[in-house]
């Protein structure tokens, strides 16, 4: 898992600083410590704000999983044959 800004690519480290503002307690920490939780007063900042480009972004748009390309991933697409129903008409 690797955290970085969905708009600039700016990586957080471990100096980086938010605060709990301008509705919170204005505590100041890292947010990915907490998974964008106020340590202090436990509110869930559910955007998170790039110290680079300044842009909000939801919180969990910053954790990227490593892609991982294995010819394992293609997988084949089995096609399940659609089980045809006969409609039975009742002739007269
Ligand atoms: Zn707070
Ligand atoms: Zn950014």
């Amino acid at each position: 898992m690797k955290i970085w800004c969905p708009g600039c690519e700016w990586k957080p480290d471990a100096t980086s600083r938010w605060s709990c503002a301008p509705e919170g307690c204005y505590h100041s920490w890292n947010t990915f410590d907490t998974g964008g939780v106020c340590p202090a007063c436990a509110k869930i900042w559910k955007h998170t704000q790039c110290l680079s480009c300044h842009n909000h972004f939801p919180h969990e748009e910053w954790y990227h999983d490593e892609a991982e390309v294995s010819l394992e991933a293609q997988i084949d697409l089995t096609v399940e044959e659609a089980v045809e129903v006969p409609l039975t008409t009742s002739e007269r």
